[in-house]
C-alpha cells in the first residue's frame, strides 16, 4: 500500500496495525479452520532525504521479513535504521555485482569430469566473485542476489563468453580437447535470442561445436515451447550438447526423462552420497542410470567423494565422474595441466596400473 495522507487515519503506525487487524482472520480450508495472520513492513521516507519509490519498497519489504523473521506473526516491521542499513548493504551488494558482471570482475574455476579410467572428458565452468572487501565469495552466496535483481541472464551469458574462450585455448591430449560445460539458470532456451547467443558465443571464442555442453536443470527443459525446443535442435544438429543438471532433485520423474531435450544426464550428489551404503539411494542412482542408458543418454555422477562411491557407480555403469575424489574445482592455469596430461588418478586406474 502507498499511503500519503497517513496522518488523517492517525499515523503509519496505526495504519499498518489496522492493515494487520483487516487480514486477520479464520477461513475454513477443507472444512478446517486456518487462522490467517499477515506480517507488515512499514518504511516512511526522511522529510528532507532524497529516497527513489523502489528503494522505499525494498525497505519496507526489508522491515516485512524483518518482522517475519522475529517471530511477529502478525507483527508490524518497521524499517528502523538496522532494517534500511542491512536492505541498503544488500543494494550495495547488487550494484557490486552488476559491476563485477560488466566489469569482468568475477572468475571461473573449472572441475573435471572423468571417464571410468580417469580420461579428462570434460570439465564444468563454476563462477566465484573475488569481493575486494569480503574475500571469494561462491555462487550459492551471489546467485540469489542475481537472481533477485535480475542480472542471471547477464551472468549466464559472462560466464558463456568467458568459458568458451579459456576452452578454445586448453592443450589438447592425444590430438583431442576436452569439451566445457557451462551453468545455465537465467539464459534459457525459451529466450528469443538464445540460439543466436550461444551461437556467437562459440563463434567468437573460435570453439569447436562439439566442446560446449550446456547444464540446465529439469525444471528449464521441461514443457518447452516449439520455438525453444527448435532452437536447441538446430544448437544440436552443429554439435552443442545439453546436459539435465542435479537429476533426482526438485520434481524428476524417471518417465519424465524421456521428454527431456538432453543428450546426458547429470545424477544429483544427494543420490551419490549414499549410493555405497544407503539401499535407497542405491536404487535411485540404478534405476536412472539404467532408464538413461534405455533412452540413449550418457550419465555423469556428481561429488564423487570416494573410492567405494566411484566403484559402486562404475559396477551399474555410470559413463563419467565428476567429485573430489578426482579433483576440487581449479582455476584456470590448475585445469590446463591437468588437461595436458589427458588423465586423472582413479581407483581404478591406480589398481590396474599397479605398483610400481
Ligand atoms: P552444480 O552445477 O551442481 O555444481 C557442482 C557443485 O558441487 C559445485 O559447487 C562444486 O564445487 C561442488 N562439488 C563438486 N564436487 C564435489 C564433491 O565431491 N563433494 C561436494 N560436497 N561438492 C562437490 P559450487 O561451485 O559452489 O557451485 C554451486 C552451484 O552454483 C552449482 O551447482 C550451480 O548450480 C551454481 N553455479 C556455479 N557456477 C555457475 C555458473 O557459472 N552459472 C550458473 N548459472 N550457476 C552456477
Ligand atoms: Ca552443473
Ligand atoms: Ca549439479
Amino acid at each position: 500500500m502507498i499511503c500519503a495522507d497517513h496522518a488523517e487515519v492517525g499515523g503509519p503506525d496505526l495504519l499498518a496495525r489496522t492493515v494487520a487487524d483487516l487480514l486477520r482472520t479464520t477461513i475454513t480450508v477443507h472444512g478446517r479452520p486456518v487462522q490467517m495472520t499477515a506480517s507488515v513492513g512499514l518504511a516512511t521516507p526522511v522529510p528532507t532525504g532524497d529516497v527513489r519509490a523502489a528503494d522505499l519498497l525494498r525497505f519496507a519489504e526489508a522491515a516485512m521479513h524483518d518482522a517475519k523473521r522475529r517471530q511477529a506473526r502478525g507483527g508490524i516491521g518497521i524499517a528502523t535504521d538496522g532494517v534500511v542499513s542491512s536492505a541498503t548493504k544488500a543494494l550495495e551488494l547488487e550494484a557490486e555485482l552488476r559491476a563485477a558482471i560488466a566489469g569482468d570482475g568475477l572468475v571461473l574455476d573449472y572441475q573435471p569430469v572423468v571417464g571410468p579410467d580417469g580420461t579428462v572428458l570434460s570439465a564444468e565452468a563454476l563462477v566465484r566473485w573475488p569481493h575486494p572487501e569480503r574475500g571469494l565469495i561462491p555462487p550459492a552466496d551471489f546467485l540469489p542476489i542475481a537472481q533477485r535483481s535480475g542480472l542471471l541472464r547477464d551472468l549466464d551469458l559472462w560466464v558463456l563468453r568467458a568459458a568458451t574462450r579459456e576452452a578454445a585455448a586448453w592443450p589438447e591430449h592425444r590430438g583431442r580437447r576436452c569439451a566445457v560445460a557451462v551453468n545455465l539458470a537465467g539464459l534459457l532456451p525459451g529466450d528469443a535470442a538464445f540460439q543466436s547467443v550461444v551461437s556467437d558465443a562459440i563463434s567468437e571464442a573460435g570453439l569447436e561445436w562439439d566442446r560446449l555442453v550446456l547444464e540446465l536443470v529439469e525444471t528449464s527443459l521441461v514443457a518447452l515451447p516449439p520455438p525453444a525446443l527448435a532452437a536447441m535442435a538446430e544448437l544440436t544438429e552443429r554439435g552443442v550438447r545439453f546436459a539435465v543438471d542435479d537429476f533426482g532433485t526438485g520434481y524428476s520423474s524417471l518417465a519424465r526423462l524421456k521428454q527431456l531435450p538432453a543428450q546426458t544426464v547429470k545424477v544429483d550428489r544427494a543420490f551419490v552420497t549414499g549410493v555405497a551404503d544407503d539401499p535407497a539411494d542405491f536404487a535411485v542412482a540404478r534405476a536412472v542410470v539404467d532408464m538413461a542408458r534405455a533412452m540413449g543418454r550418457t550419465t555423469v555422477a556428481e561429488g564423487v567423494e570416494t573410492a567405494d562411491q566411484f566403484h559402486v557407480l562404475r559396477g551399474i555403469g555410470v559413463d563419467a565422474y565428476q567429485g573430489w575424489l578426482f579433483s576440487r574445482p581449479v582455476r584456470s592455469a590448475g585445469v590446463r595441466e591437468v588437461l595436458a596430461r589427458g588423465r586423472l588418478e582413479t581407483p581404478a586406474s591406480a589398481a590396474l596400473s599397479g605398483p610400481r
